[in-house]
C-alpha cells in the first residue's frame, strides 16, 4: 500500500503533481482543501462552521480536520493507496498522521520563492464562470476574456505581491518543522518544482517505482 503526503508552497504544482499520480496507478488523490470547499458548497453543518475560517484564509481547527482525514480515509477506497495534498499543515497534524498511518514517502516539491511567486502573478479568474487560467501555461485565445463565457479575466484579490510574499513566508515558517520531523524519519523526498509538468511527473514515478504514464491518444 503507498501512503504518500505532497508537500509545497502555494504555486509549486504540488497538486497537479498529485492528480497526475493517479493516471495508471490507481492512485486515490485527496485534496483536504477540496473536501473542505465540496462542505461549504453542499452547505452541510461542517461547512457551515468552517466557511468563514476558510473564506479568511485560516486555519481550520486540528480535530476538524483529522476527523476529516480519518472520516475521508475510513472509505477505504485506496486499495493501491492514496496521495494526501493540503495535509499535515502543522506539526500536531503530522503526529497525528505518523501515529495513525504508517507514510511510504513525502513528496517535497521545491521551488524559489520568485518562482512561485511569478506563478501566482500570472494566475487569472473569469469573473464571470469562475473559470481558471494562467498566463504563463493556459492563456486565453482573447487577452483578459475567458473561452468559455466571454467575461473579464481578473487576478484573485490576495493574488498581490505583498500578500503572496506573506502567505510563502508562513509556509515556510510553518512546514520547516514538518518537515523536519518527516526528515528524521528519512520519509522525504525532495524535487525540483522548476522542472516542466512532464518531466517533474516523470522523475516522481521514477523515484517511487511507480509505472511511467502512457501517453494519451
Ligand atoms: P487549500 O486548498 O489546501 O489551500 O486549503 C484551503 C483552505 O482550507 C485553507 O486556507 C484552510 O482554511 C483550510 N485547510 C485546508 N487544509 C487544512 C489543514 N490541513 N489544516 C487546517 N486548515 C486547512
Amino acid at each position: 500500500m503507498r501512503k504518500y503526503v505532497v508537500m509545497g508552497p502555494q504555486g509549486s504544482g504540488k497538486g497537479t503533481q498529485a492528480k497526475l499520480l493517479r493516471e495508471g496507478t490507481e492512485i486515490v488523490h485527496i485534496s483536504v482543501g477540496d473536501i473542505l470547499r465540496w462542505n461549504i458548497q453542499s452547505h452541510t453543518k461542517l461547512g457551515a462552521a468552517i466557511a468563514r475560517t476558510v473564506a479568511e484564509g485560516h486555519l481550520v481547527s486540528d480535530d476538524v480536520i483529522e476527523s476529516v482525514v480519518k472520516t475521508r480515509l475510513d472509505q477505504h477506497d485506496w486499495n493501491f493507496g492514496f496521495v494526501i495534498d493540503g495535509f499535515p499543515r502543522n506539526e500536531r497534524q503530522a503526529l497525528f498522521f505518523l501515529e495513525s498511518y504508517d507514510i511510504t514517502a513525502v513528496l517535497e516539491i521545491d521551488v524559489p520563492d520568485h518562482v512561485v511567486t511569478e506563478r501566482i502573478l500570472a494566475r487569472r479568474l473569469c469573473s464571470e464562470c469562475g473559470l481558471d487560467y494562467n498566463l504563463i501555461h493556459s492563456r486565453p485565445a482573447v487577452p483578459d476574456r475567458c473561452d468559455v463565457c466571454g467575461g473579464v479575466l481578473k487576478p484573485r484579490e490576495d493574488d498581490e505581491p505583498d500578500a503572496i510574499a506573506r502567505r510563502l513566508q508562513e509556509y515556510r515558517e510553518r512546514n520547516q518543522p514538518i518537515l523536519e520531523l518527516f526528515r528524521k524519519k528519512g520519509l522525504v523526498l525532495r524535487f525540483d518544482g522548476e522542472l516542466p509538468i512532464d518531466t517533474l511527473q516523470a522523475e516522481i514515478r521514477s523515484q517511487l517505482g511507480l509505472p511511467g504514464r502512457v501517453p494519451a491518444g
